[in-house]
């Protein structure tokens, strides 16, 4: 069983707007591991205002990929740190299969959970996506609202509508996502580590389904 005991490093897979934070941040407190989101290191430069961060925020606010070589150093830098010994998951990472074939050089990955929905609810769910700015738990304004409008129920930090969850910039990241990233669950098909998750429904049932097949990883 290469989930050992309760360690394990994950690939969550999936277009925009899938889950793949909000089941992230489930399975962080479940496994006791980090959650590590590209897009969230890369937001956090943008707000910083580095160098980095304004280079990457012109791709950001089209809807386009990050270059490949910033996107792996973030995550070289990351996995590298204390909390990373006993397993991550990562969501967002990685997105191209040239990123796949630097992490296999990174690190080993034991499971790839795609989170698989149809593409047509995608504008829907993150039209109306609004995230903490404090801790960037995820809520929905109908779908999964929190106890308090524009509060995170988690922390109770301002919720935002983050930058890219507008209708065209969604549109641009599906188009995105299609053509870059949907071609990595063919490859890591041909690895045998990918597991598939029906995303639709409610985010209990769906991490249920994670859960599931989590635990077959051998
Ligand atoms: P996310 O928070 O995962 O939806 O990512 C937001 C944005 O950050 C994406 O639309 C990309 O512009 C950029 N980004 C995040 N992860 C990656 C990645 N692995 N490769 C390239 N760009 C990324």
């Amino acid at each position: 069983m290469t989930v050992r005991g309760e360690q394990m490093k994950l690939i969550l897979l999936g277009a925009p707007g899938a889950g793949k934070g909000t089941q992230a941040q489930k399975l962080v407190k479940r496994f006791k591991i980090p959650q590590i989101s590209t897009g969230d290191l890369l937001r956090a430069a943008v707000a910083s205002g580095t160098d980095l961060g304004r280079h990457a925020n012109e791709y950001m606010t089209a809807g386009k990929l990050v270059p490949d070589g910033i996107v792996i150093g973030l995550i070289q830098e990351r996995l590298k740190e204390d909390d990373c010994k006993n397993g991550f998951i990562l969501d967002g990472f990685p997105r191209t299969i040239a990123q796949a074939e630097k992490l296999k050089d990174i690190t080993d990955i034991d499971a790839v959970v795609n989170v698989d929905v149809d593409t047509s609810i995608l504008v829907e769910r993150l039209t109306g996506r609004r995230t903490c700015k404090n801790c960037n738990a995820v809520f929905h304004t109908v779908f999964n609202p929190p106890k308090e409008e524009g509060v995170c129920d988690a922390c109770g930090g301002e919720l935002y509508q983050r930058a890219d969850d507008n209708e065209e910039t969604v549109r641009n990241r599906i188009d995105t996502y299609n053509k870059n990233t949907a071609p990595l669950i063919y490859y890591y098909k041909d690895s045998g580590k990918l597991r598939n998750v029906d995303g639709r429904g409610g985010i209990d049932g769906i991490f249920q389904n994670i859960l599931k097949v989590v635990k077959t990883v051998s």
